[in-house]
């Protein structure tokens, strides 16, 4: 049996997991799944490469189960398919690397230290993210890991893109604008080569849409991230499932003066009631909105697609044009109904749209001679944490 690459993406109440061949050349998917619910109804789900279920398993009503059990449950479900003593690397999705961690790296103690000092900038991810690697290193502290970042594609930002207005005091601890979903961007990035008749190459002005239970847009300039709409942290930007999206300070201040609240009340507003689930009153789920007739759920999807429109001007703006845009993430990958109205939207910048290419999902959804190439790209950042993983740890054949 292979040799196995595993990545792990922990959240707070779920670990989702890959597992690559690491013989193989391009890293051929082995199977893939999560253990979710994990302080309230566990539950696990695996899959193979061909997106059939391959195992599953439900705890007792009342069980609930620390990152270690899922990981255990995991190691054990590999072992089971006779591939889970061979593992050779694990690649770990970590939300903020930081100033300082530009590029993915490899663990060791004082790497682990410095990415638990940056736990203030995302306290609601790090922590998290951060637990298996411990657990890995107790359990296989022969194996090597490897950090992958949600912020290190955005390094490549001029510094008028990633300064606040602010007074430096602040700056000086780290407040500016770091930019999310960079594993996402970067494996887009690493596809827009293969796509035929792009107007300029990888070398051109592309902006993508990410459009997933969080959302942002990136503008890439020859393949490298110049601006993106999420900030300091994943709340910025665009309207998202439960986030907020961009927001007036000053309605922090009227929070906390007039009604009272304190810092975790606001953070549960702007992070789990806000977005479509907010506006809607109903949900946070595209397709449960797409399919009511309920005003308000239609209104939640026409300030959805305005932001999405209104915030991309903002990355032509920085890119000074655009040739290619890109679609992708749940939403963006699915809904040929979101698609059509940002394209309708932004008509204006030379998008000649080709509906019955949209709804047969493309992959390029422009007419032929439409100025600006628009086309559905799926993303797969678990794939580029594996490629990162193998990078840098050089596991190789045998
Ligand atoms: P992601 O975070 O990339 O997994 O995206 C999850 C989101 O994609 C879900 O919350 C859904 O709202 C959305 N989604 C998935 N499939 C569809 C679809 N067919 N139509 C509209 N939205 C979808």
């Amino acid at each position: 049996m292979a040799n196995i690459l595993l990545v792990l993406n922990a959240g707070s109440s779920s670990i989702k997991f890959s597992a690559y061949d690491a013989d193989t050349d391009d890293l051929q998917l082995v199977t893939r799944g999560q253990v979710e619910g994990l302080f309230s109804a566990p539950r696990f789900a695996a899959y193979n490469a061909r997106g059939e279920k391959s195992g599953e398993h439900a705890w007792r009503t009342g069980d609930t189960l620390e990152h270690a059990d899922a990981i255990a449950h995991i190691s054990a479900y590999l072992r089971g398919l006779g591939v889970g003593h061979r593992l050779k690397a694990v690649g770990h999705r970590v939300v903020h690397g930081g100033a300082q961690f530009t590029k993915p790296v490899i663990v060791t103690e004082h790497v682990l230290n410095e990415l638990e000092r940056l736990t203030p900038l995302a306290p609601l991810h790090q922590p998290h993210n951060l637990k298996p690697i411990h657990i890995i290193a107790q359990r296989h502290p022969d194996v090597p890991q490897v950090a992958c970042f949600d912020t290190a594609f955005h390094a490549t930002q001029p510094e008028v893109a990633s300064a606040f207005a602010l007074p430096e005091s602040l700056t000086r601890r780290g407040v500016r604008r770091y930019g999310f979903h960079g594993l996402s961007y970067e494996y887009v990035s690493t596809q827009l080569p293969n796509l035929p008749n792009l107007p300029d190459g990888a070398r051109g002005r592309t902006v993508v849409a990410h459009l997933g239970n969080g959302a942002s847009l990136c503008a890439l300039d020859a393949g490298r991230s110049i601006a993106t709409t999420m900030g300091f942290t994943a709340l910025d930007g665009l309207m998202m499932g439960t986030r907020c999206g961009n927001l007036d300070p000053g309605v922090l201040l009227y929070m906390i003066d007039e009604l009272g609240m304190n810092a975790r009340e606001i953070e549960d507003v702007l992070y789990r009631q806000s977005g479509l689930l907010g506006v809607s009153g109903l949900s946070g789920d595209m397709r449960t909105l797409i399919a009511s007739e309920d005003s308000r759920a239609r209104f939640a999807i026409e300030l959805y697609v305005y932001r999405i429109a209104r915030e991309a001007g903002s990355m032509i703006a920085a890119l000074r044009g655009i040739d290619t845009l890109v679609f992708t993430a749940g939403v963006g990958e699915n809904s040929a109904d979101t698609r059509r109205r940002v394209c309708e939207q932004l008509a204006w910048c030379g998008i000649d749209f080709d509906e019955q290419a949209n709804v047969a999902r493309g992959p390029r959804i422009s007419k032929d001679t439409s100025k600006v190439g628009v086309w559905i790209v799926p993303t797969d950042e678990e794939l580029m944490i594996a490629r990162h993983t193998r990078n840098l740890t050089s596991v190789t054949r045998g």
